[in-house]
């Protein structure tokens, strides 16, 4: 690949084998509507991330067929799944010209095996297609899904996405990858080497390096296929809410909640959220304030009056297990909670109906996002600053402990008013870290308020990254300002993961510019180098 966008003759004479290959119908030329594959809140530069087209193959063959014409051209594909990367860009791709490579056609669901409890799933299958299959087979079997449904379990598993049930490190569930490489190579990883054999979604290890990890937040190949381990359902499930009183109680509650996460006594990804999003969830910005600065103190107790809430922080989460196993979870919570003054803790019991466990669908509603029910409640907060409400995420990896949740907390705080930017404080708990979502959420047509959303996120990354503190997850305008900050030793990570990159990739088509990774011929579009 020359680096440079490919010209308009390139590009024509790809699309017609595009075409020939593929059928009319499956692919998406210059001209043809691709809004689609916009960042719905594309901002400033970000707007410029714009495809040429997109091509949605059916079949590892026609993946095949797609590749090889894009080394012939020298013209980059975009990969994504279903595309739904919100607050990350979406479908868009890092690079101007490039052809998105939408999976959503390959979308069958290949085996869903209730004893050993996993799946084998192809990268169009969205979390409300698996779990419609589970729910119509009355499969004794729980998946987890982000807060919004419509994604694919592949794309969030590989982005290293974030649900409530145990399961709910969705990279950490992947066991077996089917992929295929730039050259058309067809890899399975892991027990997949081995034909014939069927532990391929049984055992992670294998023979030799493990290499699904590779294949994550990656532009090394095209995963095809996903083997995810899925949770045997449970006899129960308490669906529990905790409220603390003061801003100030931050510290103790990530303290006492960390503590309940190691021991494995709270068994599912926590999340604390303040006042603001909680609100935010439920009303809009304009019911109190309308002012361009971020909503201050003064309003934000007037909301909790209005309200009537009596409380500045709410963690929901979830205990699983047989009846005696929930009674004595919620116990040690009750009592563990109980050292901070005025902490209320309240309990909504779900249990099974017959000896089988508790089917997900028996705990639809607002507990139902803790049996992995996919849902859309999240939409509501993206009203929340007007109708057509721009969202960047902002998601620093932190450990977790009380200390540190309150620096990170003062900090973006602090970043956030001088931005004008209302802080949407949110800690997701897991066993040892806390991901801290911060939804920036703004105006679209407000070019101001825009181009301060962008300044914040910018001044997090660098700030926070001085002190040691790293994103787990970046929109496309940023990957590289986020890949600048993982520096050890001169860029030894990124040296080695660019030369991987050049060798698995020698004309550079895969997503360049994805989490920072650029094919050689390429590199100097990284942000900063020219
Ligand atoms: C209000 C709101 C709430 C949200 N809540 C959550 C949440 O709770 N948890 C969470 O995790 N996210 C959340 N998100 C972010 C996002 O919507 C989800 O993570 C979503 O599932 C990602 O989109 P997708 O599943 O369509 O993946 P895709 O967009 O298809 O894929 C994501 C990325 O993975 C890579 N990729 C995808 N498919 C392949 C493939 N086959 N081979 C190689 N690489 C591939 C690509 O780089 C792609 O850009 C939220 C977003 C919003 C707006």
């Amino acid at each position: 690949m020359s680096g440079a966008s490919p010209s308009s003759v390139q590009i024509s004479s790809a699309y017609g084998q595009l075409a020939a290959v593929l059928g009319e119908g499956a692919v998406l030329g210059p001209g043809s509507d691709l809004s689609a594959y916009e960042d719905p809140y594309a901002f400033g530069s970000s707007a410029g991330f714009r495809c040429s087209g997109a091509v949605l193959p059916k079949s590892v063959e026609e993946v095949r067929a797609v590749l090889a014409v894009a080394n012939r051209h020298g013209i980059p594909l975009w990969t994504v799944s279903t595309g739904r990367n919100l607050g990350y860009g979406g479908a868009a791709p890092r690079v101007n010209g490039a052809i998105v490579l939408d999976m959503q056609r390959m979308n069958r669901i290949l085996e869903v095996d209730e004893e050993h409890g996993y799946a084998l799933l192809e990268p169009g299958v969205r979390f409300l297609d698996l779990y419609g299959y589970l729910r119509e087979r009355r499969l004794k079997l729980w998946m987890s899904a982000p807060s919004l449904g419509w994604g694919s379990v592949v794309g969030n598993a590989l982005e290293r996405g974030i649900g409530y049930t145990p399961h709910g490190d969705h990279a950490a569930q992947i066991c077996g990858l089917e992929v295929v490489l730039a050259n058309g190579d067809v890899v399975r990883t892991g027990m997949g080497a081995l034909p014939g054999a069927n532990t391929w979604q049984i055992y992670k290890g294998g023979y030799g390096p493990s290499l699904d990890g590779l294949f994550l937040q990656s532009n090394f190949g095209i995963v095809t296929k996903l083997g995810l381990w899925l949770m045997p359902q449970p006899g129960g499930l308490t669906s529990c809410v905790a409220h603390f009183q003061r801003e100030s109680d931050l510290e103790a509650a990530i303290d006492v909640l960390a503590s309940l996460r190691r021991r494995q006594i709270i068994q599912s990804n926590a999340q604390m959220g303040n006042v603001v999003r909680e609100v935010a969830h439920r009303y809009p910005r304009s019911r109190w304030y309308d002012g361009p600065d971020a909503m201050p103190d003064e309003v934000i107790e007037k909301i909790r009056q209005d309200l009537g809430l009596g409380w500045w922080w709410t963690l929901r989460f979830g205990l699983y297990g047989d009846e005696e196993l929930l009674d004595a979870r919620f116990r040690i919570v009750q009592r563990a909670f109980s050292s901070i003054p005025g902490a209320e803790i309240t309990g909504q019991k779900h249990l099974a109906s017959g000896p089988d466990g508790l089917y997900a669908c028996e705990v639809e509603g607002p507990a139902g996002r803790l049996a992995g029910v996919p849902g859309f409640f999240a939409l509501n907060a993206l009203k929340f600053r007007g109708d057509d409400c721009g969202h960047l995420d902002f998601s620093p990896i932190l450990a977790s402990s009380g200390r540190e949740a309150v620096r990170v907390y003062e900090f973006v705080k602090a970043r956030a008013r001088e931005h004008g930017i209302d802080y949407l404080a949110g800690f997701t708990a897991s066993e040892r870290h806390l991901t801290h979502v911060f939804p920036i959420l703004y105006e679209k047509r407000d070019a101001e308020q825009t181009s301060n959303a962008a300044a914040l996120l910018d001044t997090l990354i660098k700030e926070l990254g001085k002190q040691g503190i790293g994103e787990y997850r970046a929109h496309l305008a940023f990957m590289d300002l986020i890949g600048d900050q993982y520096s050890f030793n001169m860029h030894a990570l990124r040296r080695l993961h660019e030369a991987l990159k050049d060798a698995l990739d020698p004309n550079g088509i895969l997503s360049p510019g994805k989490q920072g990774i650029w094919p050689a011929a390429s590199r100097r579009q990284r942000a900063g180098t020219r």
